[in-house]
């Protein structure tokens, strides 16, 4: 893992989806995953804080790159909407803000991760795993990660992204009603998302995640807070 610390990328504060280097890196990416298509060479994992839009950006280079895009917010919801043994204990957490222990988000990924190889997947993006050092090391016990990138944000910009996420209740999209344009200051660069807005016929079925109150963003960020140097330094 230490031949991955060269690799690790680390994303300035404030780079946004329409900004130049997060293109230009997909598109590089693309064309050495043409290069390389038939090795099973994209085990990448997404790094950043809960909201930061580490989503987002893995969701686009799967499609990008023809790699599965796994999240565990998905594994989570999946679970929660099944009737398994875990669904109830699982909604007591996640309603909290608190996050989910080792031992339950490994056994969710693993599920995940045998059955993408029965199907023939050549590879995942992960995000959301792993949040811990013990986690790390669980995971390389079982799989191999070429690529760590590190997603980073301002808070403040985090809560208000948090506080603008949508889902349309009848296509599942996601969307973003919050738009950010912070102007810069003493010569620093401002920083404009634009809302991810969705298509007129979603419009009207939009609904809030029940997480996404300020309280339990502003928890999920403080628990992150607190792991966020040893995990990094992990990698
Ligand atoms: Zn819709």
């Amino acid at each position: 893992m230490a031949a991955l610390t060269n690799r690790l990328l680390r994303a300035k504060n404030g780079l946004t989806f329409s900004s130049l280097p997060i293109f230009k890196i997909t598109r590089s990416f693309s064309s050495s995953i043409i290069h390389n298509k038939d090795k099973n060479n994209v085990q990448w994992v997404f790094l950043g804080c809960p909201g930061v839009g580490k989503g987002t950006y893995a969701g686009r280079l799967s499609s990008l790159l023809g790699v599965p895009h796994i999240s565990t917010g998905d594994l989570v919801r999946h679970e929660l909407s099944s009737s398994g043994p875990l669904s109830q204990e699982l909604a007591q957490i996640v309603n909290q803000g608190k996050l989910l222990s080792d031992e339950i988000i490994f056994r969710l990924l693993s599920k995940r991760l045998k059955a993408g190889e029965a199907n023939g997947e050549s590879g995942f993006i992960l995000d959301g795993f792993p949040r811990t050092i013990k986690q790390a090391e669980t995971l390389e016990k079982v799989t191999h990660v070429d690529l760590v990138i590190n997603l980073k944000l301002r808070e403040d910009v985090i809560i208000e992204k948090c506080l603008g996420r949508r889902i349309c209740s009848q296509c599942g999209g996601n969307f973003n009603v919050a738009s950010i344009d912070i102007k810069g200051e003493n010569g620093g660069r401002g920083m404009v998302m634009a809302p991810l807005l969705p298509p007129p016929n979603c419009e009207s079925k939009l609904i809030t995640r029940s997480d996404d109150t300020e309280d339990v963003v502003k928890e999920r960020l403080r628990i992150y807070n607190e792991m966020r140097m040893s995990k990094v330094t992990y990698w």
